[in-house]
């Protein structure tokens, strides 16, 4: 379905971000990687799928860096059709005690890298009436929860963003749509499991139970796998016309 698109993934090294690009990469469409960390691994794993795999390693708290990226994929694979702004990190403290440069680090990667990633690739998704942009928000992007001040805020503002740009460009071929999950086992809920089991001094195991009946009702973590299948949705002529939502994948904790 997405043969000679090219799909460029923010953080994709690893977690969710790696699990949307093979799902875009099934459907054929080829890959620009980007994150820290080993590198070889993803792109092994996405060439195994046929398609051709690319990777630049922008940080995503560097605008300059983010313009050279974008630049890469439209050089490398002729156009930048599929723009999945996914880079996120996390800290957990209360408000008082939060330090101002993690704030300004998780406002940068989680929210203003999508601005800047949005900005440079609109203009050749527009020259070529159509591009979908897909922004892994959270469904903090929706509620909140005490301790994550910076990341909610950050989500929120996904959101919001995801709205104007969906509305900005609704009358063209470009959609911009985001995806919303609760906990996924990924590295960085891994993170919160460890620090939850050391600071009661629980296993594993309980942190994990204890971390999902506190929010998530489905006592299910959501999977990558599942979350590629909606980005490969909004990129199908059936998602043409959902523009500007915010769909969670949360196993039912924002409907409590
Ligand atoms: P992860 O830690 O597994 O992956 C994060 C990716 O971002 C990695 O590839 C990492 O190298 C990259 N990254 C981090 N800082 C970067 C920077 N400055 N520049 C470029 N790349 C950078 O985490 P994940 O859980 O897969 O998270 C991916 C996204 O999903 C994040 O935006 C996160 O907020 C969101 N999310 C995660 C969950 C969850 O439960 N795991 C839930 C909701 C939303």
């Amino acid at each position: 379905m997405l043969k000679g698109k090219t799909a460029l993934v923010t953080g994709s090294t690893s977690g969710i971000g790696l699990g949307i690009a093979k799902a875009l990469a099934a459907q054929g469409a080829n890959i620009v990687l980007n994150g820290f960390g080993d590198v070889d691994a993803p792109k092994a794993e996405i060439a195994a799928l046929g398609v051709q795999v690319a990777y630049h390693g922008a940080d995503m708290s560097k605008p300059a860096e983010i313009e050279d990226m974008v630049s890469f994929a439209t050089k490398t694979f002729g156009s930048l059709d599929i723009l999945v702004n996914n880079a996120g990190i996390q800290h957990v403290a209360r408000i008082e005690n939060f330090p101002v440069d993690k704030w300004d680090a998780i406002i940068a990667i989680n929210m203003s890298s999508a601005f800047h990633a949005t900005r440079l690739a609109l203009p050749g998704m527009l020259a070529n009436n159509w591009g979908r942009i897909i922004n892994v928000a959270s469904v903090h992007g929706l509620v909140g929860s005490a301790e994550k001040s910076a990341y909610v805020a950050a989500k929120h503002g996904v959101v919001g963003l995801t709205k104007v740009t969906a509305l900005e460009n609704a009358t063209t071929g470009v959609t911009c749509n985001a995806i919303c999950p609760g906990w996924v086992l990924t590295p960085l809920v891994q993170k919160q499991v460890d620090a939850k089991a050391t600071a009661q001094g629980i296993s594993n195991v309980d942190a994990t139970k204890q971390l999902l009946g506190e929010k998530e009702p489905s006592l299910q973590f959501t999977t990558a796998e599942e979350l590629g299948a909606l980005a490969v949705f909004f990129c199908s002529p059936a998602g043409n016309n959902v523009r500007g939502v915010a769909w969670n994948m949360d196993g039912g904790w924002a409907a409590q």
